[in-house]
């Protein structure tokens, strides 16, 4: 499939472009290697080159995934040192991430986890350590892990907190250490994420939990705003999950997950409307959106529609038994073919992005 990256604008064209290493994929659940593009979207960060991305979905599974992607050598210089989500306190000065991102992206409720086992808690993309940091104050034994050296090493200089630099696999981490795994906003950032539910199912004692929140493409929010979905934020996002395919995704890995349940971000919905306005010009409902009682509302029905655009499950490892272990044997060998029951039929009019 071709690739070449697009100016968004006069300004991003004068840009110097950083050197990127680009790869292609095979599905990142099924293998599987017929895809259609779903989207096209800028990276709506400024700085980052002007480049252009395409999100797929392979017409096997249902599989939503940036491809071609920046190598995971390449990808770094995609998160510059004021993205966001790696710093507990807000970056001083006035940042566009700042200005983009909703200021209370994390909702409360998902800060919390219910106390489980002997309360060993490893957060997968621990950024800033917000979470981490109220965890221990609630007595949990935790351990934060992400890509990025200098969030980690702000976790552990300014919180205190145990933190490692890397992803998943990680030589330094043993299996069945942790009584509860947790992902926020976190899956979607890697580059194999089969592989990371895998070795996290390695992790967990018997019994164990992990909890997963993506964005979810298959929203309301994407159908309004497209290219201008605040869900998309590529090339940062490599994987576009909905329901099912992150249900068989964490099948496969082993898991035995509960049903999705959805999220409601007002402070979403804003955001995309200001990044669609930014991107598409803004009109009557994109500008409507921008306001507190125009994205309660839209949050409100898609929500209650079951289109909201951020999904949460919580997978249990199964405690060993015969059946547990024929079921992980069989589930983590990934050459087992995805069942037709699950496959998702190809893109359609619902979702196609405008
Ligand atoms: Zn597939």
């Amino acid at each position: 499939m071709g690739f070449l990256p697009f100016d968004l604008d006069a300004s991003v064209t004068d840009t110097p472009k950083p050197t990127v290493e680009w790869e292609e994929s095979n599905c990142l659940l099924c293998d599987g290697r017929r895809w259609s593009i779903l989207v096209e979207a800028p990276d709506p960060a400024p700085g980052c080159g002007g480049f252009w991305f395409a999100v797929v979905q392979c017409q096997d599974c249902g599989l939503c995934f940036t491809n071609p992607r920046p190598s995971p050598r390449s990808i770094v210089q995609f998160y510059p040192d004021e993205y966001l989500p790696h710093h507990n306190r807000p970056h001083p000065g006035r940042s566009w991430w700042r200005s983009l991102w909703p200021r209370r992206r994390a909702s409360r409720a998902r800060r919390t986890v219910a106390w489980h086992g002997e309360g060993r808690l490893l957060d997968f993309g621990c950024g800033g350590g917000g979470f981490l940091e109220r965890m221990s104050r609630a007595g949990w034994q935790v351990t934060g892990l992400d890509l990025s050296e200098a969030a980690v090493e702000r976790v552990r200089s300014e919180l205190g907190l145990s933190a490692l630099a890397g992803s998943l696999p990680h030589p330094a981490l043993p299996e069945q250490a942790f009584d509860v795994i947790t992902m926020w906003q976190a899956l979607e950032h890697v580059h194999r994420p089969l592989d990371v539910l895998r070795a996290a199912h390695r992790l967990l004692a018997p019994g164990g939990k992990l909890v997963v929140e993506v964005p979810n493409i298959d929203s309301l929010p994407f159908r309004w705003f497209g290219r201008g979905w605040f869900g998309l934020d590529l090339p940062r996002h490599l994987t576009h999950f909905v329901p099912a395919t992150l249900t068989r995704m964490l099948e496969r890995a082993g898991f035995q997950p509960d049903p999705v349940t959805t999220l409601r971000h007002s402070n979403w919905l804003r955001a995309s409307a200001r990044l669609a306005c930014r991107l598409k010009g803004s009109g009557l409902w994109r500008g409507w959106l921008r306001s507190k009682v125009g994205s309660g509302l839209a949050s409100w029905v898609a929500h209650l529609t079951g289109r909201s655009d951020c999904i949460r499950v919580t997978a249990v490892k199964a405690q060993p038994g015969p059946a547990a272990q024929a079921e992980v044997g069989r589930t983590a060998g990934a050459e087992a073919p995805v069942r037709s029951s699950r496959v998702r039929r190809p893109p359609g009019g619902r979702f196609r992005s405008t």
